[in-house]
């Protein structure tokens, strides 16, 4: 069985600018706090803690499949797609801003979470991770679950026009842009995040929505609030006791 969520800064013991529920060490809060934020949320969930892969995401659209590895709680490695068909693995991929997306194969046997900062979605990570699932799980695109989690909305992507045309190059279409009062372009992150699934024919396309720079309560953002920061964690795993590899 299959289980996602998506963190917010409630309910950990973080304290100062990682108030309260920060999910990475790697701006310099303490590795305890992480754990235990984790620990809670993983267990919160019903999948195991010491199940979790992260990795280092670099704005790509590699994707890692983590089947192989050994599960620890940061894999040093530099993706921004983790997939696993492994009962007792849980992907994850840490943001504050970018977009979470989280997939699953319907008949639960392969997971994907990604990664998509603007420079990702532009460049086709959703796609990837797509694929990635597909061929795992033995099914067509129509045969996935996708949850699009909190990242930046368009009240505050205020973007160059460098980064619309990226995004038009790539196929993306123009409506998902407007104008600010002062003539910025702002980008619907989510918005294209959900276009790209569906056409490339996933069905189910779930939206949390929000904004993580306007709700300062609930997400850490980078925009707003720079480094250092909390990082938000969003996670999908398959249920069940992890077995040795029999590959
Ligand atoms: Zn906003």
């Amino acid at each position: 069985m299959v289980a996602h969520g998506f963190s917010t800064r409630l309910g950990g013991v973080s304290s100062g600018v990682f108030h309260a529920n920060n999910m990475h060490d790697k701006k310099g809060d303490s590795k305890e706090n992480v754990t235990e934020n984790r620990q809670r949320f993983l267990t919160a969930l019903d999948l195991d803690p010491e199940g979790l892969f992260i990795v280092e995401q670099v704005h790509g659209i590699d994707i890692l499949d983590v089947d192989e590895l050994v599960p620890g709680q940061t894999v040093e490695l530099e993706y921004d797609g983790l997939v696993t068909t492994r009962p007792g693995f849980t992907v994850g991929v840490t943001t504050a801003d970018c977009l979470p997306v989280l997939l699953a194969a319907r008949n639960g046997r392969a997971v994907a979470a990604l990664h998509a900062g603007w420079r990702g979605l532009a460049a086709g990570i959703l796609t990837r991770g797509i694929e990635a699932v597909c061929s795992r799980a033995s099914c067509d695109p129509g045969d996935l679950w996708a949850a699009v989690g909190p990242g930046i909305a368009s009240c505050c992507f205020e973007i160059g026009h460098e980064v619309v045309e990226t995004f038009l190059a790539n196929g993306f279409p123009e409506p998902f842009f407007h104008a600010s009062t002062s003539g910025r372009p702002h980008g619907d992150l989510t918005g294209m995040a959900a276009w790209n699934l569906t056409r490339d024919g996933v069905v189910q396309v779930r939206q949390l929505g929000g904004c993580t720079f306007c709700e300062s309560e609930k997400y850490y953002s980078f925009r707003r609030d720079g480094w250092p920061n909390g990082l938000l964690l969003s996670v999908i795993g398959i249920r069940g006791t992890r077995q040795e590899s029999t590959r």
